[in-house]
């Protein structure tokens, strides 16, 4: 497989509402349904656990490398590093290993998964127990098998969940094959509807090149759709529709191009994935041909 390394990628997250309109059922009809669309990405979600055959995730690599489209996937969502509960916690070293090894069977090379929850915990402990327990899980996957591949802890929606901007940042620092995904929507939903300017979203950038670096910063993981909050953060993901949460991509974009960066970016919008992915490129790829 070919991949365009030199421009931003866009493509779903998960199952858009469109493909089963279509009459498709199974994921292997996926990476073509894709591909006829001109995107370049797929996220497949372990959400409620890691339940696939070595025997469906290599057939769908080949459909994968066959239309060009790259898959990442999303760990298991009950992953929590934070947990005061030493069984927890390593659990969720496995749900991660596990994710991994699917992610070798489908040729990908990013698996994202969510740090942890804060529980009871005052702040720092939890993030100081969930670094450690990244720390270990990273030397846990250091192995010849596995290697090769990016874990991309994300940016997470609601002040109780460990993943704020700074904290994944940190997390980054772990390794090399540590990477962030920003997940640009839970930004700002803890922000509190904060990302409107092309200057509130350089400023988001700035902070990972000053942590991270040119290499981590220009190659993120973006999850991008527009998400409802309270002051909690996160109520639910909405789709490209909406006109009163945001945020709006448009000048995500402007900062995306202006800063030469090359992103993955997966629509995690609720049932129109592939139409809002659709519309990412589009804006972007307006913009890369005014330069
Ligand atoms: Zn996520």
């Amino acid at each position: 497989m070919e991949l365009k390394k030199d421009i931003a990628l866009f493509g779903p997250s998960g199952s858009d509402d469109d493909f089963a309109k279509e009459g498709h059922t199974a994921t292997i009809e996926m990476p073509k349904w894709i591909r006829d669309r001109g995107l370049d990405l797929f996220e497949y979600s372990f959400g409620r656990g890691v339940r696939i055959s070595k025997d469906t995730a290599e057939a769908i690599a080949v459909e994968a490398d066959k239309n060009g489209v790259e898959i990442s996937v999303h760990a298991p969502y009950f992953i929590n590093f934070a947990s005061v509960e030493q069984e927890k916690a390593d659990n969720s070293i496995r749900y991660l290993t596990e994710s991994l090894q699917a992610l070798k069977w489908f040729g990908g090379r990013r698996c994202v998964f969510h740090p942890g929850s804060e529980g009871k915990q005052p702040r720092n402990e939890a993030f100081a127990r969930t670094k450690y327990m990244v720390e270990r899980a990273v030397e846990v996957i250091r192995s010849p098998e596995l290697d090769d591949l990016i874990v991309c802890p994300e940016t997470m929606g609601k002040l109780a969940q460990i993943g704020t901007v700074d904290e994944v940042v940190e997390l980054c620092k772990i390794a090399p094959n540590v990477y962030p995904c920003v997940d640009f929507g839970h930004v700002n939903c803890v922000m509190g509807g904060a990302l409107k300017t092309a200057d509130d979203f350089q400023r988001i950038i700035d902070k990972f090149f000053d942590g991270l670096g040119e290499e981590k910063t220009k190659n993120m993981h973006v999850h991008f759709s527009k998400i409802m909050y309270t002051a909690k953060g996160e109520v639910k993901h909405l789709t490209f529709e909406d006109t009163v949460y945001g945020p709006e991509f448009e000048p995500l974009a402007e900062v995306i191009v202006k800063n030469n960066l090359t992103p993955h970016v997966l629509s995690e919008s609720a049932g129109t994935q592939a139409k809002d992915s659709k519309y990412m490129q589009t804006k972007y790829m307006e913009l890369l041909g005014l330069r």
